[in-house]
């Protein structure tokens, strides 16, 4: 298992290569807005593990086993971000799901994928979730927030 940092460089490299022919270490620095040596480092322990090559001029390139996970973690964040669409939270979801992808084990995230595709293929199941959820939302019942925001 990666950590949650290399699964995230990991993560946007093979997200970058899906569009570019070429994926170089300082358009990773500029994805993910960190500092060059600190993709440097990602990238040095990314090569020991064996997801991916350095090649002339900062050029990195993804091995299989590399493709195989990034393709995984792509994925992953995809069906997290639909569950949360799904489910109509009104939260930041990009960052919700950057921060629930680590965590959930590889059954919950399947069961999740099962319920997203569940309700992609029945829209009528999910217009009444809409419509349950709109409903609650208008008698302002459910889980009230302990911290007392609204
Ligand atoms: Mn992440």
């Amino acid at each position: 298992m990666l950590s949650p940092s290399l699964e995230d460089y990991l993560e946007e490299i093979y997200r970058f290569s899906m569009n570019h022919d070429v994926v170089r270490v300082s358009d990773i620095a500029a994805c993910l807005d960190v500092s060059l040596p600190s993709v440097s480092s990602a990238i040095r322990k990314l090569s020991r593990k064996d997801y991916l090559k350095y090649k002339k001029y900062k050029e990195l390139v993804l091995t299989d086993k590399g493709r195989r996970l990034g393709r995984f973690l792509v994925e992953r964040n995809r069906i997290l971000q639909d569950f949360l669409r799904i489910i109509q939270s009104e939260c930041d979801i990009p960052a919700e799901a950057e921060a629930m992808e680590h965590y959930l084990t590889l059954p919950t995230i399947r069961s999740i994928e099962n319920l997203v595709d569940f309700m992609s293929s029945h829209p009528e199941c999910h217009q009444k979730l809409i419509g349950f959820c709109l409903g609650r939302k208008k008698e302002v019942s459910g889980l009230a927030d302990g911290y007392g925001n609204i």
